[in-house]
């Protein structure tokens, strides 16, 4: 008996689909280049929206604490895992968002899973937006909440949902910046709603935090309105530069979710090393990088606009739509041909036949690095 053959004949499947998936593996620190088998690339397709990840001062800051608090935490975060770097951070992180307290997870999925599952019970309604992030959909799915899931962005859709659940408690949860469309969750009336039908409202701020509103802080300073959700989730893995997942909240909710949350009580904390990057790509998220990354934006959407294409973004997500899987791959690779590393997103991820390459900038981007990729955008995906 062959155990593995409806595996092998799956992954044939996604073969034949277009939807099989390999890596690259990267020679070099993620920056705006990187080296790719002895291959150098501009490099548009990292989260690290700030091109913190290779910063000489976090790099310093994190060798010291190197020094200072060795490798491994040794522990989980309630055990022995907690150092004063982590306190340290879960402090910073109140601040930025301008709430009481903090919570840090190993990942930002396993914020979402930890938080989504943790925060609601049966008889309870959560209202996700149909095209949040994965780790939220997997936190809907272990809760044991009635799980609702509403039309993207569309806060009409989402009342009428509402309605018909009427005095039940649960959360209104929602991407702050859609990861593979780059536009920005309707946080006023997402926060109305969810007050008005006394939910807890969530939004993960996973590529809104370092992006959004002048300093960064997030889809509430984009808007106008800091303080107004209950729950901000945020990762530190996207332009702070570093890897984990926070949750920011009333002290309440956040001593809840120390006290109940699975994923963040059952595993090993993160190194002090991971945290003091996070700390120190913290402290680098300045109003002048911020600004850096929103005018590269800018010029590269107008330089899109001139090829043809009516792409506007907010945020530092600019999905160019190529529909076919195959096509979305063929189009990738033409672009390594030219030096250009940039992903081919496939279902999964996105809807089937909605593939498209997903065009991220950095602050770090020069003018003649998006001329050229607008124009081979231009050449290849009309
Ligand atoms: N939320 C969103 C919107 C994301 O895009 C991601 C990561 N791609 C996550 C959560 C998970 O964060 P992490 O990579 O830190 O696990």
């Amino acid at each position: 008996m062959d155990k593995t053959k409806r595996y092998s004949e799956q992954l044939k499947h996604l073969k034949d689909e277009s939807l099989y998936r390999t890596m690259h593996v990267i020679e070099s620190a993620q920056g705006s280049h990187i080296t790719i088998d002895g291959k150098e690339y501009v490099l548009f397709a990292s989260n690290s929206y700030l091109d913190l990840c290779n910063n000489e001062y976090v790099k310093e800051k994190t060798e010291t604490a190197l020094h200072t608090y060795g490798t491994g935490s040794g522990g989980s975060r309630l055990t022995t895992g907690t150092t004063a770097l982590h306190s340290e951070l879960e402090g910073r992180l109140a601040s930025f968002k301008k709430r009481e307290d903090a919570i840090v997870f190993n990942t930002g999925y396993m914020a979402n899973v930890g938080v989504i599952g943790s925060l609601t019970a049966k008889g309870d309604v959560i209202f996700s937006d149909e095209l949040n992030h994965a780790s939220i959909i997997d936190g809907c799915r272990l809760s044991k909440a009635e799980v609702v899931k509403y039309r993207h962005n569309d806060m009409e859709d989402l009342e009428e949902k509402l309605k018909l659940h009427k005095g039940k408690n649960g959360l209104i949860v929602s991407d702050g910046v859609f990861s593979m469309d780059g536009d920005i969750v309707n946080l006023p009336k997402l926060v109305r709603l969810a007050n008005e039908y006394g939910m807890l409202s969530m939004i993960d701020e996973a590529h809104a935090t370092g992006v959004l509103g002048a300093n960064g802080y997030g889809t509430e300073e984009y808007y106008g309105m800091e303080g107004v959700t209950d729950i901000v989730m945020g990762t530190l893995s996207k332009a702070v530069g570093s890897e984990g997942g926070f949750v920011c909240a009333d002290g309440t909710i956040v001593n809840y979710l120390r006290n109940k949350a699975r994923s963040f009580i059952f595993s090993t904390a993160l190194s002090p090393v991971t945290i003091a990057s996070a700390i120190a790509g913290l402290e680098c998220i300045t109003a002048d990088r911020v600004a850096a990354l929103r005018n590269n934006v800018q010029y590269f959407c107008d330089r899109l606009h001139a090829e043809g294409f009516d792409v506007q973004s907010d945020s530092a997500i600019i999905p160019v739509i190529v529909g076919d899987e195959q096509k979305a791959l063929a189009i990738s690779a033409k672009l390594m041909e030219h030096g250009y590393y940039i992903s081919a997103i496939r279902y999964p991820t996105v809807k089937k036949n909605s593939a498209r390459l997903r065009i991220t900038l950095m602050s770090s981007h020069t003018k003649e690095e998006m001329d050229g990729l607008a124009g081979l955008i231009g050449r290849y995906c009309k």
